[in-house]
This record gives C-alpha cells, structure tokens and sequence, in this order.
C-alpha cells in the first residue's frame, strides 16, 4: 500500500493508471460518516477570503465514482454569505431574457450577482457564469486569459471591436 502511492503514475501505461485511479486511496470520513476526498489534516484555500482552512470549514460539492465527496472551493462561512446574497438578488433580479446576458446563447440561465452585494450584473447560464467566476470575475483576469491566448495586442483590440459590434448588431436585431 504504502509502496503504490510513490510510484510515478505518469511513467505507468494507462491501463494501470486507469486502476490505479478506481482504488481512490485519499480520502477520509465527517464524524456524520459521509466520505470526504482528502486527508483528515488536510488544508485548502478558500477562493473567497483566501484563507487556508482544514477540510472541515468546506461544505460537500459532487461526489467522486467511490462515493466520496469533492469539496467546495469557498469556505462554509464565505459560501453562506454569498448564498444570502443571491437569495436576495434574485427577489430584485430584472426579468429574465430569452438568451445569455454574456455568450448571448439561447441557454438555461441563473441570476448573477456582485459578489459582497445583493445587486444583479445579469441573467447569463452556467459556462459563462463558472467561465467568468474562475477568472475573478474582473476585466483584469478576462484580459489576462486574452492575452494569454493572443499575444499581439492589435489582434486583441481589433477582435474586441468586432464582438462589440456583432454583440450590438444582434441585440438591435431582435428590438426592431
Ligand atoms: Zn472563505
Ligand atoms: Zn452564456
């Protein structure tokens, strides 16, 4: 047992990583008996208030094939306060249009909300709501991930002329 969790899965073919993978060897039990992937001591960083908590301050997510459950990547705490918000912003929440504030996609779509707020930003779906979320939610960490995949700035400036443009045409579209 001890021995397996040293070798090197990358060097291993794929058929053995693919076993290797079904044991799920990390993992632990709540006191309320529900499996939790991760060590007992284990620590996370709330992606929230950025503090570095025991697994215990983490509420469950999804759980893993063996049963065990993924854990949040926000605090209890912090996931508690931004759950009042939404509740709250979505009682103030404008009616909901027929596509994506965002991606402009005809999808399933949820209230947005600013985070430390209960105001709303808009009804955008799931993909654009964890897309922007996992980068911060700022200008910053978008342009960040534009940068990253285009390097010429002229080609970024001149993209964002023509999604700006597309974006409007199609809004004026539907309104006349
Ligand atoms: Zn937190
Ligand atoms: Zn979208």
């Amino acid at each position: 047992m001890g021995n397996k969790r040293k070798i090197n899965l990358n060097t291993l073919p794929l058929i053995q990583n693919k076993q290797h993978h079904k044991t799920h060897t990390n993992f632990h039990f709540r006191p309320t008996g529900i499996k939790i992937v991760g060590g007992e001591n284990d620590k996370q960083e709330c992606k929230e208030c950025h503090k570095i908590l025991l697994l215990t301050a983490f509420t469950t997510h999804t759980p893993r094939s063996d049963g065990a459950y993924y854990l949040r990547k926000i605090c209890r705490e912090c996931h508690t306060i931004i759950y009042r918000e939404q509740v709250a912003a979505r009682k103030n929440a404008p009616p909901r249009p027929d596509r994506c504030d965002c991606c402009h996609k005809d999808m399933k779509l949820e209230v947005d909300h600013i985070h430390g707020t209960t105001k709303v930003r808009g009804w955008i779906c799931r993909n654009c709501n964890s897309g922007t979320g996992a980068l911060g939610d700022t200008l910053e960490g978008v342009l960040q991930a534009a940068i990253y995949l285009e390097h010429d700035i002229e080609k970024i400036i001149e993209t964002l002329h023509k999604v700006y443009g597309e974006i409007f045409a199609r809004i004026n579209e539907k309104k006349f």
